[in-house]
């Protein structure tokens, strides 16, 4: 199949996410982990631009361009490709990255990075994928592609999948302390099931008081019961987070976890000059490579940009979560 080729470029920004809570259960017998998640998507964006080609290609640059593959393992070039064989497109997609989340810091930039490449090349193809259509492809290319479409707060079940989104009020101020040396999330999943052994529950379940804290809009309860089961096994994996998430308390955090797989530490402010006195008290204790100020909820993957021939500049149209 051929597309009309009069749009010559999509602009698609997709957000990292921080999990509020992450239960874990046990190793079941298909590999995966039954999961029981609250996403929230933060304000630390890829930013993707799409361009016709004949092949598939794909270049990165910004603050986290060191260490993506730009080989066929670059899940945007994944996400393309598996677009284009669902909807018989035979042209390529030139792709180029603009990566403003940490690589394997457990905010799953890789996973945003797929997101933004499939609602990139769905713009550009015009293949007007549904919604569901797209949940579902982006499913095939991880557990957390989903999510990075859908963005804003969500429950996750499944392998994390499964979206449900919950309602939630205000605005929530997020300080992230980044770690250079990233964590493979298997190993990760690997040293939980070492350490929890038998202890780890057959069916994790979302918990309800981190729920009311996100409907009443109360960043202090939200903070008390903030949650990851993975924290124990990303901090034998990465013992310095100890110390990491110790200044952050000491700073004031009303909440501090490790995001994800980790390494990188989540730390929720009372708002946003708070944010920066945490900041400040974790890059004076030398406890990260790096620390950024993001906020949340924020919307999943949406086009910024779509420049159709002739140079019309267009507004994006909504994103497929907006449209339905
Ligand atoms: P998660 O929170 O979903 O476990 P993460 O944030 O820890 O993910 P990512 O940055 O999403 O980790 O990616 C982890 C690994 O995936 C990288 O080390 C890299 O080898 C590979 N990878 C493939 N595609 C990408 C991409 N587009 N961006 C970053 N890493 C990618």
């Amino acid at each position: 199949m051929t597309y009309d080729a009069s749009t010559r470029q999509v602009r698609v920004r997709a957000p990292g996410k921080v999990n509020l809570s992450l239960a874990v259960g046990a190793l079941a017998p298909d590999g995966y982990h039954p999961l029981a998640t609250v996403f929230q998507a933060v304000s630390l964006y890829e930013d993707l631009t799409a361009r016709p080609s004949d092949t598939f290609e794909l270049t990165v640059a910004g603050p986290f361009a060191e260490g993506v593959p730009t080989d066929e393992t670059n899940l945007a070039l994944r996400a393309a490709r598996l677009l284009a064989g669902h909807v018989g497109i035979e042209e390529g997609v030139r792709l180029h990255l603009n990566k403003g989340v940490p690589v394997a810091g457990g905010m799953a930039g890789g996973s945003a990075d797929a997101a933004a490449a499939l609602l990139a090349c769905d713009a550009l193809w015009q293949t007007a994928l549904s919604r569901e259509a797209l949940a579902e492809l982006a499913a095939q290319l991880g557990s957390d592609v989903p999510f990075a479409l859908l963005g804003h707060t969500a429950i996750g079940t499944g392998r994390g999948h499964l979206l449900t989104p919950a309602m939630t009020r205000g605005e929530y101020h997020w300080v992230f302390a980044l770690r250079a040396k990233g964590l493979a999330t298997p190993a990760v999943y690997r040293t939980f099931d070492r350490l929890s052994g038998s202890t780890a529950e057959a069916e994790p379940q979302a918990d309800l008081e981190l729920m009311q804290a996100l409907r009443a809009g109360d960043p202090a309860a939200l903070g008390a019961v903030l949650r990851n089961d993975l924290e124990p096994a990303a901090i034998e994996l990465a013992p310095e987070l100890t110390e990491t998430l110790a200044v952050a308390h000491d700073a004031g955090a009303l909440g501090a976890i490790v995001s994800g797989s980790g390494p990188t530490v989540a730390a929720l402010a009372r708002g946003a000059k708070h944010a920066l006195v945490i900041a400040a008290g974790l890059t004076a204790a030398g406890v990260a490579d790096e620390v950024l100020c993001a906020v949340g909820p924020v919307a999943g993957a949406r086009v910024l940009q779509t420049v159709r021939l002739g140079g019309d500049f267009e507004p994006g149209p909504l994103s497929p979560v907006d449209r339905a």
